[in-house]
């Protein structure tokens, strides 16, 4: 029997290859797929017969409206519906799309992040269809995904040059396989990638009860609870039957809409969970991604749940990622980082590895600022992982290959060595050739590398962006060389020696949690920048300006509105975050504490009414502490408060962010140090919100 295609088992709402098969003319068809898979411009007759039929489809699914589907520099999603009806005349009505609707349409892009490449009164912007990722129906919405640019024509989005980096990589690739005699006859090098997505689910009737939750995404306040993740129970652990229902349904919705959602686990963390969806290439993995990241809260509603995607949502226990898996494919099916049974001796892959790892060296810090937000910066740096320095592991296996190739020494080709339980009954099976390193901010795994920085509620498109971008720079400067030696072979083992010599100190294969390890960095010259403030400048570096205009990706101007977008990201969320706070300790805080004080005073004042006597020394410590840790409560609450006037005041962004990060921080933990110590001493039934014991064993 054959296996059943998903959409043929739960219905399909994306109009992908197989429809266009059957909608499209043929020659349409074909002409569609000769733009796509070399990179030429689509002729505006066949916009118009694509719009045709993708419009008589989607109506036949139930669409009523259409979208371009773009994403601006706020980092999530944006659409403007339309609807597809047009009057013809006599009060006549009918549903109508045009291929000019479909190439492009015109929002008002002053509303958006613009970083002062647009003035206000320039509003006019543009979306435009990108054919390379299929249109999909969400909510009765044909959505186009598109990019979206200024009436200048500069970039305003994360497609944009996520596909300028794309055909960049795909250019240098392309030049070294013919060097090395491009046996396979590939004429297209494509990225892929699979975003591993981390999220917390909590019930949504206790999330409702938490401004800061509902307002920032994380709790800004919470004592830490006696059963945290020491247990180390919730990782793999059986999923409970709430969240398994969330996870069938969340697959379900995800598989119509194209995302192939495949492994779902329980994460570290206690109300912490996974989702891999099956790689694909990378423009659509992104596209993916943030589609994912919706549905995931949508169906999290359903279920009465609130899907948490913020890097920290807890203090005290594993914040969540994203794990960016990257590799290249040839259009002919080769994956260029597979290292094949005798690595020592394919230099094809050698180059590219080499490539990986000089450039993993020389562009650290925009690896860095790649993963760089507020949130992020709890994780970063913070007291897990992975730690704000980028290293790179190869694991044992490479990593001996790589040792013996610097010093031009014989590499002995390593056995699989068999797994053997001890089980008679158990079946033998091959053991990979490395360990897991689940430390290292960048891992090769075994055919591909996996990019762990990527904050979780974070687009893949920058960090894929900077990837493509400096394996793009490393493989043109490859082919420079190699293209004018006399001896290829030569030449490129020569130049695979001198790389691994110049920047292994990028690799590293231990324990990146280990204060040693911070250390051994700071010894071999490594970046460790911190803080999201000081990983952006990376973006106005001149070297990284000159990466970026040499390839076509971004112009100077274009990176300092990145730059300055993400720097006044950085002081509006820390403002949120702080003005909510004092909106919790006065108008939560305060009341509940001194409604509990008076309780316990009135107890203290009715026993001695009783008998003079009574010590009452339990009820007299308690309310010494209530009313000490109040009052440094209050202190601190002022000093904030103080502190984001001031924060008002500062005219120049850069001092204002080094003012958030270096003193509204600050204020903010003195805040919440106090308000927990509050939390631990004053009776349950009195405390305003759920606690973090409430919120993450709230769904069973
Ligand atoms: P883990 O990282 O937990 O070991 P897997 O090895 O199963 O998990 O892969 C994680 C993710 O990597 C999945 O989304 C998978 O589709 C993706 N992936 C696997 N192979 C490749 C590849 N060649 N290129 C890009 N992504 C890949
Ligand atoms: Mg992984």
């Amino acid at each position: 029997m054959r296996d059943l295609a998903i959409p043929e088992i739960f219905g399909s709402l994306v109009f992908n290859e197989e429809v266009m098969h059957t909608r499209l003319p043929k020659q349409v068809h074909a002409a569609l797929r000769e733009c796509i898979e070399n990179d030429k411009p689509l002729s505006f007759e066949i916009a118009q017969s694509v719009a045709s039929a993708m419009k008589t489809w989607a109506v036949e699914k139930g669409a009523t409206h259409f979208t371009h589907w773009f994403q601006p520099m706020t980092g999530i999603t944006a659409e403007k519906h339309d609807s597809f009806i047009k009057p013809i005349g006599e009060g006549k009505i009918i549903m109508h799309f045009s291929g000019k609707e479909l190439i492009r349409s015109e929002p008002d892009a002053s509303a958006f992040p613009s970083g002062g490449l647009r003035a206000t009164f320039e509003a006019r912007g543009y979306t435009a269809w990108d054919p390379t990722s299929y249109a999909f129906i969400k909510d009765k919405t044909l959505c186009i995904p598109s990019i979206f640019c200024s009436y200048g024509g500069q970039v305003l989005d994360k497609k944009t040059p996520l596909l300028r980096s794309l055909q960049a990589v795909n250019k240098q690739s392309l030049r070294i396989l013919n060097l090395l005699g491009n046996p396979t006859g590939a004429t297209h090098v494509y990225a892929e990638v699979g975003g591993e997505q981390e999220y917390f689910l909590i019930d949504r009737d206790l999330y409702n009860q938490r401004e800061d939750l509902c307002l920032t995404g994380r709790t800004l306040f919470g004592a830490r609870p006696p059963k945290g993740q020491e247990m180390e129970n919730h990782y793999f652990g059986n999923i409970k039957p709430r969240v398994k229902a969330f996870m069938e349904d969340l697959d379900i919705e995800l598989w119509k809409l194209g995302v192939y959602a495949k492994t779902e686990h329980n994460e570290v963390a206690p109300a912490q969970h996974e989702l891999a969806p099956i790689y694909s290439d990378s423009n659509t993995a992104v596209d993916h991604n943030q589609l994912t990241m919706e549905i995931m809260r949508n169906v999290a509603i359903k279920h009465n749940l609130a899907c948490l995607l913020h890097e920290k949502p807890f203090a005290g226990i594993n914040g969540s990622g994203k794990h960016n898996n990257w590799s290249l494919k040839t259009n002919t099916g080769i994956n260029l980082f597979k290292p094949g049974k005798t690595p020592a001796e394919n230099l094809q892959f050698l180059l590219f590895l080499a490539a990986v790892i000089k450039g993993t060296d020389e562009y650290q810090d925009l690896l860095r600022a790649s993963c760089a937000s507020p949130s992020n910066d709890h994780r970063l740096g913070g007291n897990e992982a992975p730690p704000a320095i980028v290293s790179l592991y190869l694991g044992d296996e490479l990593g001996s290959v790589v040792e013996a190739l610097e010093h031009d020494e014989h590499v002995e080709p390593i056995e699989r060595a068999v797994m053997k339980s001890g089980v008679k009954v158990i079946p033998r099976f091959n053991k990979d050739t490395s360990d897991r390193n689940r430390t290292a901010p960048f891992a090769f795994t075994g055919n591909k590398f996996e990019f762990r920085m990527v904050g979780s509620s974070a687009s893949l498109s920058t960090p894929n962006v900077v990837l493509n971008t400096i394996l793009a720079e490393e493989l043109c400067q490859f082919a420079d060389e190699l293209e004018g030696a006399s001896d290829f072979d030569v030449a490129a083992h020569a130049l695979i020696a001198r790389v691994l010599k110049n920047h292994g100190k990028i690799i590293f294969n231990g324990n990146n949690y280990s204060p040693a390890w911070i250390k051994e960095a700071e010894r071999r010259g490594l970046l460790n920048l911190k803080t999201c403030i000081d990983a952006l400048p990376a973006y106005i570096a001149e070297k990284n300006v000159e990466l970026f205009r040499k390839h076509k990706i971004f112009n100077g101007e274009e990176l300092a509105a990145r730059y300055e977008i993400s720097l006044e990201n950085y002081c509006k969320v820390l403002q949120i975050e702080a003005l909510t706070m004092i909106d919790m300790v006065k108008k939560s805080i305060y009341p509940s504490v001194c409604e509990y004080m008076g309780t316990v005073a009135d107890t203290i004042c009715s026993k001695r009414a009783v008998a003079a006597n009574f010590a009452c020394e339990m009820e007299v410590s308690l309310l010494t502490k209530l009313s000490d840790y109040s009052d440094n409560l209050f202190k601190a609450c002022v000093k904030l408060e103080k502190d984001l006037k001031r924060a008002a005041d500062i005219t120049d962004l850069v001092e204002c962010a080094h003012f958030y990060r270096d003193a509204i921080t600050k204020d903010m933990e003195e805040t919440r140090h106090f308000a927990d110590e509050l939390e631990l001493i004053t009776a349950k039934n009195y405390w305003p919100f759920p606690t973090y014991t409430d919120l993450t064993n709230s769904v069973v």
